[in-house]
């Protein structure tokens, strides 16, 4: 006999079905299984299974944020990157921290920053994973993202982090360049070369990604390019291939980085030329895109990631993405790393929106007289814009009857969001994380009542303890070769 159908009835909310369209006040919402299948007031509660009745006060549902640009391993090292340029940032954490981390870590940091992610109302993530030191780091990533239950693609990453050299015997960490090879904290391994990778790659997406299909798999398989801006782009384009040739559902890399973009290659210009644009590709940051580039995005259908806080620190540009909207690319935005900023994606739209409408007003010169970008655009680039660049829109980024059932419930009866004059510019403008009340993915409730559902203590005490001592055994690594290394490629010199 078939299982009974389990429903979830969401009560009186102010329901924002897709941004841009005008808010529904007091609707019901009623979701079977994983689906959404009903939108109305006053619905009743089905009799053919159980339901479950979920009341918030002053409650705006809205569809659950995707983030199109996210590397989950750095959740262990929160904070150390906030006052990083993207020098510092490639030299300690894709040189030293990458190194480093054991496939253990990998899991916390991945479930961590996964559940955190949850209690944002981040329902889908392409996470970009360039921390796969050996077979058993990207066994830990995807089990991560499952345990979790999270909607995911995960990029497998073509990247190899280097090895790391101890420093100087004092541990100051500031590098003698005549250091040798420290074999006991790092998981390099010189036998993990690129057709061992590939080998890997394939074993990963044949053991846990079955169909593949969005519809029915919550996490599903991708990879992520090495970084084109630092190798030939004919073997960007061969990676390409390769990742189409495994199955990828996505493929995500790093590009057009604005002032770091020191040797203004147009990598986008020459993929384009190569022929090998398309609706799987998605860029993230891309501050130095050319008009014809986003022209070419544009015609292909790839999608275009912003992540402002760490394009705006760390030199990358204003971003990319209203100029990509406005060129009918689609764009999104990512959170990008929380060894930097928080998963607060709200925190994200607001900063978005907040720089571009200063850019126009010094464009404008004089008086604004019109705030040219609205709320709800940014909101739109949080949800169904997110959902588009993923490849996901006929699943999610709106809440709409046959949809998936992924959504935030947004409680806003406080001193802070009331009263509510404008649902859509409440959530953006008036909501911290904390009024994040209900998360549901896929049909399961991951957060109730402002807090998570999955219990998380023995999983914070982990991660400070973990967090600590990898911070302690970076501080003995020697930094010469990376800086040395880094320093030549983002200005655009031949390594
Ligand atoms: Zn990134």
């Amino acid at each position: 006999m078939a299982k009974p159908a389990s429903y979830i009835l969401i009560k009186d909310a102010t329901v924002i079905a897709e941004a841009g369209t005008s808010p529904l006040a007091h609707h019901d919402i009623l979701v079977r299984d994983d689906l959404i299948v009903a939108i109305g007031r006053d619905l009743a509660a089905p009799a053919d299974g159980p339901v479950t009745t979920v009341r918030v006060p002053g409650c705006i549902a809205v569809p659950g944020f995707v983030d199109g640009h996210h590397h989950m391993w750095q959740q262990l090292l929160r904070g150390a990157a906030t006052d990083w340029t993207l020098f510092d940032y490639t030299v300690h954490m894709r040189s030293i921290f990458g190194s480093l981390f054991t496939p253990d870590d990998v899991y916390l940091a991945t479930h961590a920053a996964a559940l955190s992610l949850l209690s944002n109302g981040v329902t889908s993530v392409l996470e970009h994973c360039h921390i796969i030191n050996s077979p058993a780091h990207a066994d830990a990533a995807v089990r991560a993202l499952k345990d979790a239950g999270i909607r995911a693609t995960f990029a497998y990453g073509f990247y190899q982090n280097p090895p790391v050299t101890a420093g100087p015997a004092d541990g100051s960490g500031s590098g003698s360049g005549s250091g040798s090879l420290a074999a006991a904290p790092s998981s390099y391994d010189p036998a993990f070369t690129h057709e061992a990778r590939l080998a890997d790659a394939a074993r990963v997406r044949a053991a846990y990604f079955g169909s593949n299909d969005p519809a029915r798999e919550l996490v599903t398989f991708g990879v992520s390019p090495d970084e084109p801006e630092s190798q030939p782009t004919e073997k960007t384009v061969r990676e390409i291939a390769e990742a189409r040739e495994l199955g990828a559902r996505l493929i995500t890399m790093h590009v057009a980085m604005g002032p770091c973009d020191g040797a203004r290659r147009h990598i986008v210009q020459q993929l384009a030329d190569a022929g090998v644009l398309g609706p799987d590709l998605v860029f993230s940051h891309g501050a130095s895109f050319t008009d014809g580039e986003l022209a070419a995005i544009r015609a292909s259908g790839a999608g275009i990631v912003g992540t402002p806080d760490t394009e705006l620190q760390m030199g990358m540009g204003f971003p990319v993405v209203f100029r990509a909207r406005d060129a009918g690319c689609n764009a999104c935005l990512g959170i990008d790393i929380t060894s930097n900023q928080g998963n607060d994606f709200v925190a994200q739209m607001r900063l978005a929106i907040q720089v571009q409408r200063a850019l126009q007003n010094e464009q404008g010169g004089g008086l604004p007289t019109v705030v040219a970008r609205k709320t709800a655009e940014v909101l739109h680039m949080g949800t169904l814009g997110g959902a588009r660049v993923l490849q996901l829109d006929h699943l999610v980024g709106t809440l709409e009857v046959g949809k998936k059932a992924d959504l935030a419930l947004v409680a806003c009866d406080d001193l802070e969001t009331l009263p509510v004059t404008d649902p859509v510019g409440a959530v953006v403008f008036h909501t911290s994380p904390a009024h994040i009340n209900t998360v549901i993915v896929d049909g399961v409730v991951r957060k109730s009542g402002g807090k998570l559902v999955a219990d998380t203590s023995k999983l914070r005490d982990d991660i400070s303890r973990r967090g600590a001592e990898l911070n302690a055994l970076a501080a003995t690594c020697d930094l010469t070769e990376a800086r040395v290394r880094w320093l030549k490629l983002l200005r655009g010199e031949p390594l």
